[in-house]
Order: C-alpha cells, then structure tokens, then sequence
C-alpha cells in the first residue's frame, strides 16, 4: 500500500454557547486535519483541535513540512513514518505544541487507514483491552463563567441523564471563591456523583496547596491541572502535601516530559491526549508506561472522544472517558454513542474520524 494523495483542511466549529476555565473562554473550536489516500482505495482522516486560534499555523506545518514527504509511503510502516517526520523537517522548530499536533493529524489518519484496511474499529486493530462499556464523566456543567447556581442545576440536569461523574473548573480570583463554589456543587450532588476539579494551570505553588488542603472535605476523583503544566517538581511537591489524587497531561506534548511526571512520582492520572501528544503511536508509548508505574489513563477530551473512546478500550489501564457534549457538534459520519454515563463501544471500521460533506461544507475556511 502507497499514500498517492494528502490534502489538508481547517474547520472552524461553534460550540454552542460561551464556556469558560481559568485560561481561557471558548466559543468555537478549530478542527484542522488530513485526509490522506491510498492506491489500495482506502482513504483515512486525521485531525487535531484548537479553542479557535492557531488552526492555520498546524495548517501549515502539514502543507509545507508534511504532506511531501508522505507521499510514496506505507501506511503499514506507520511507527517508522513518525520517526521520520519527528526528525525531518519540523524538528528544528518543533517537538512540542503546533508541529506535534500536526504529526497527531497524520498519525491518526495512517491508523486510520490500518485499521479500515483491516476492516475492524482500530481498538480491536490495536488489540482490544475492555470491550464492555466505558464509564464516562461530563465536564460541561462545570465551567468556571456559570453562576453557582447555574452550575447546580447543570449538574442536577446531568445526574437525570445517567452521570455519575462530573467535573467542575476553579481558577476564580480567589481560592475562597472556589471552595465555596465545589461545595456547592458538593452539597447539591451529595454523594450521587464523583466531582473532579481542573485549575487549568492557574494556580502557583502556594495557591495550589491551600486550594489542594481546602478541597479535600470535598471527597474529589482528582485535582487537575494545578500548576504550571512543565513543572514536575511542584507536581511532585503538591502530590506528597495532599491527599488529592493529582491528574495531568493534556499540556504534556511528549513521551519523555510523560516519563519524567510518571517515574517521578508527581501525577496519578494521566490525562493523555492523542491529539496533542503526536498521534496514536506515542499514545500508546505513554499509556504502557502508566501501566508499568501502576497509574490509570483518563484521556483529555482534547479528539472531541473520537479517537479516544478506541483507545481507551486498547489498553488494560484506563478508567474514565471524559465527555463534553457541548462539543459533540456533529461534524462525524460515526459519532461517539453515549448511553446513561456511559460509551459505547464503536464497531465501525476505522478510528471514527471521517466528517461528512456537510461539515467539510459548511465549516471549512480557506
Ligand atoms: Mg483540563
């Protein structure tokens, strides 16, 4: 099999309504991607996401550093394509952020194309680990802009649907403000749900471990995002003050930064994301040494769960899927099946990243 063809595509998605965290306020998403051909007939799509800016800048990367070089190659070398491309022509610029998640847009169509050519849903291509439902948890009650009552009765919305898992943003101007604001959302679950909280990276070291030491009444999954996403030391430091379990790594573009958090002690739940981390390949690399240290796997809904709710059925430690609806903006031909808190299982082949026409329409800018 040779990729004959490769043309790239930027969309630009709203999201619906205004949703905040402590870093930003989002109102439409870009997805900017691949759509890679082959001379066996078979075509695959690969994509990565941005909260509304730099979708040109990946764009880019893919047009003038990528798409050449993969023309000729075996989708079947799929491991030996990333290499090259991780130390070809990105390399001096790259190796985190915009040129990582271009490489995640090429990675996801090339499996994506290995597993249509298979003709089986890429987690049973990459050897399936959990075939029964994945239990999901919901971000989208839980922005930091919402009223403490409108985040009340969000959450109450989403418990009649079937959550038992919610997770809610803190990063307001002060710490008080947040532990008042989780325990309200405490006090109106009670303990009918699990409750995460997610910092966005907001906090400093001091903050985060007064944050850390008021929260824990709160019975939280995790804390998320704390601190400064390449600092492990102050990972490592606020993980042995707390009794919180500590989650990251949806800013952790590389096997070796996840390595250094992982070995070091400084993270429970690795939050992975095949859309910034370069790809199905490096996943993979990431999740096996989770499992080595013992941690669980809970990806960054970062693919919109397209590609992640395959991968969290190919590896034997993940736990959670996270989901934020808000996002499910339908742009797929086979969009994630969610059934009272939990993911189905996607039998269609492929990684379940093609878009319609519709949406190639109606979304995609020049
Ligand atoms: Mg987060």
């Amino acid at each position: 099999m040779k990729i004959t063809a490769a043309r790239s595509f930027l969309l630009v998605v709203p999201v619906g309504r205004e949703i905040a965290d402590s870093m930003q306020s989002v109102t439409t998403v870009e997805l900017v991607g691949l759509v890679i051909d082959t001379d066996a007939g078979v075509s695959g799509t690969g994509y990565t996401v941005t909260v509304g800016h730099g979708g040109r800048v990946i764009r880019s990367v893919l047009d003038t550093l990528f798409i050449d070089d993969l023309i000729g190659k075996d989708p079947n070398q799929v491991r030996e394509i990333w290499q090259q491309l991780y130390f070809g022509k990105s390399h001096w610029i790259g190796r985190a952020g915009a040129t990582t998640m271009a490489q995640s847009a090429v990675d996801i169509a090339l499996w994506d194309i290995l597993a249509k050519a298979a003709n089986k849903p890429l987690w049973q291509l990459l050897g399936g680990a959990r075939s029964s439902d994945i239990p999901i948890y919901n971000t989208n009650a839980g922005w930091l802009n919402f009223s403490v009552d409108q985040l009340c009765a969000e959450a109450e919305e989403l418990l009649a649907e079937g959550y038992t898992a919610l997770k809610m943003k803190v990063g307001r101007d002060s710490v008080a403000e947040d532990v008042a604001r989780v325990g309200a959302v405490r006090k109106a679950v009670g303990d009918r749900a699990m409750l995460m909280v997610d910092a966005n990276q907001r906090w400093d070291p001091m903050q985060a471990a007064e944050g850390a030491r008021r929260l824990e009444e709160f019975d939280l999954g995790w804390l998320e995002e704390p601190l400064h996403p390449d600092d492990v030391p102050a990972h490592r430091a606020l993980k042995q003050r707390t009794s919180l379990p500590i989650a990251l790594g949806e800013h952790v573009y590389t096997v070796h930064a996840f390595r250094d958090f992982i070995t070091s002690g400084a993270v429970d739940v690795v939050q992975v994301d095949v859309c910034r981390v370069g790809g199905i390949t490096p996943w993979l690399e990431v999740a096996s040494l989770a499992h080595a240290q013992g941690l669980r796997v809970c990806p960054h809904a970062g693919d919109l769960m397209q590609v992640h709710q395959h991968l969290v059925r190919a590896i034997p430690n993940s736990w959670l899927l996270e989901v934020i609806p808000l996002w499910r903006v339908g742009p797929f031909q086979q969009q994630i099946q969610l059934e009272r808190g939990r993911c189905i299982a996607p039998m269609a082949p492929g990684a379940s990243t093609d878009f319609t026409a519709a949406a190639f329409e109606r979304f995609s800018v020049s």
